[in-house]
């Protein structure tokens, strides 16, 4: 998916805070002005944080709130390379790594237009408390460029892959950090950056990078793994109400990588999706969406969901530009990118009776639509939470290659579903704990920060 504009409801919530809290808030203010996504991300873990910090006045004294907020080490670079016809681009690489407390830095590549500063920051900001979750020893981190692959050729993209590899490769390491993929950086771009790392240093460091090829030192599952651990979290949701899956009409946003997975693990679940979209319109397809047509568009020719609207015959309509929002559904998972569903989408959705919300993308749901949602009692998983699957399989392959095994399709399977159980049970529970039943935002934010101030507690003030 190519981005969406980043709407001015984006900005923090501004639900108030505590005396300490906000003077925490106006320090990152003042470092990191403009930084909009970022500041919205933090705004949201600070909101919830209060109840937290008064059972355990130990975090405030150990000045971990202004710790947790600051990365460890941010990486800004120059990436330059050249294209078929010889001409010379310059594009900016990022790598923030934000918190090393649980494991090595621990987050995906994201290659793509609107990529900037605030935007690697907010992601790898909520890459610590998703890696925290999983229960996996992952630190936090993420990176990137403002380099779009779309349009490029196979040879424009390796050139600049090795590009991106030459400098970030003294940065990494399977001890230090390890990224994988994310929106623009699948396993063509992963092969490229490996290949170059592995030139670079000549190690075969499997470990240094997650989402890699099966044939050499990926792990089953991995591909699949954030669009079916979103189905999963949003059936536990769903149970947890007496409800399921089952007989759902369900609409899916983008067509990457989390939502192609999402709309198979639905269907397998015994729920329809009866939508899906891409930068440039939507497609509706009553009868359901067929996923072996959409991975071949998407996966295969790299093409666009025109194409996959043309093939599909009558059922199928596409409509450019279209609203993927209004379209009828019970439960909605937007997996594209940040702030693609604002608070006027979530009252069309409440009002077409949606009674589960789950995001398979980065905070896709402005603050806004997560009020509304919340406000409707709809279940509603952040990120953080509903996408975890993906990192979580990508420690279980940093696993395989510590220990030089490969697991099969089932057994890995198996154990996404236990981590995205356990990862919903750690959500319910401690939003129960703390008095809010069925806020999983609350439950994410503190179960994962929690778990994060632990361990920075006992390293001491590092
Ligand atoms: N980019 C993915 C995410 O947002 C996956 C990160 C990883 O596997 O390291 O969680």
């Amino acid at each position: 998916m190519s981005s969406t504009p980043v709407r001015s409801e984006a900005m923090p919530s501004g639900r108030p805070l505590g005396a300490r809290l906000e003077r925490v808030y106006e320090t990152l203010l003042r470092r990191n002005p403009g930084e909009e996504e970022f500041l919205r991300a933090v705004r949201e873990v600070l909101e919830v944080v209060e109840p937290v910090v008064e059972r355990r006045p130990e975090y405030v004294e150990a000045g971990l709130l202004e710790r947790i907020c600051e990365p460890e080490r941010q990486i800004i670079f120059r990436v330059p390379w050249s294209d078929d016809r010889g001409e010379v681009h310059v594009n900016r690489g990022y790598r923030v790594e934000f918190s090393s407390a649980l494991g090595p830095y621990k987050g995906g590549l994201r290659f793509d237009a609107s990529v900037n500063a605030s935007i690697v920051k907010f992601l790898a900001f909520e890459q610590v408390f998703k890696n925290a979750l999983t229960g996996m020893p992952i630190g936090g981190g993420k990176g990137g460029s403002d380099f779009d692959p779309k349009g490029r050729s196979d040879a424009e993209v390796m050139r600049f892959c090795q590009s991106f590899m030459t400098e970030l490769h003294r940065h990494i390491g399977d001890r230090t950090d390890v990224p994988a993929g994310d929106i623009g950086v699948g396993q063509r771009e992963l092969g490229y950056l490996f290949g170059q790392y592995k030139r670079l240093t000549n190690r075969y460091e499997s470990g240094v990078l997650t989402g890699k090829g099966i044939s050499w030192g990926g792990a089953q599952v991995r591909r699949e793994a954030t669009g079916y651990g979103c189905a999963y979290f949003v059936e536990e949701m769903l149970r947890t109400r007496g409800t399921s899956l089952a007989g759902r009409e369900v609409v899916v946003s983008g067509s990457g990588n989390v939502a192609i997975y999402a709309v198979e693990k639905v269907a397998q679940l015994g729920g329809k999706v009866v939508a899906c979209s891409d930068s440039e319109g939507v497609v509706h397809d009553p009868a359901g969406i067929d996923v072996e047509l959409l991975k071949q568009v998407k996966e295969v020719e790299r093409a666009r969901l025109t194409a996959y609207a043309e093939r599909r015959g009558p059922t199928a309509t596409h409509r450019p530009g279209g609203d993927i929002w209004a379209i009828p559904c019970t439960v909605a998972l937007p997996c594209a990118t940040q702030n693609e569903l604002d608070g006027k989408d979530a009252a069309k959705l409440v009002r077409s009776g949606v009674v589960a919300v789950a995001e398979g993308a980065n905070m896709p749901c402005t603050a806004a639509a997560v009020q509304t949602f919340q406000e409707a009692d709809v279940a509603f998983a952040p990120g953080k939470a509903a996408n975890a699957g993906g990192v979580a399989t990508s420690a279980l392959e940093m696993q395989q290659n510590a220990s030089r095994d490969s697991w099969t399709f089932e057994y890995t399977e198996e154990r996404l579903v236990e981590i995205m159980r356990e990862i919903h049970a750690a959500c319910h529970d401690t939003a129960a704990a703390y008095g809010a039943p069925g806020n999983y935002v609350l439950g994410a934010n503190i179960a994962g920060l929690t778990r994060v101030a632990d361990a920075m507690l006992a390293l001491g003030l590092v």
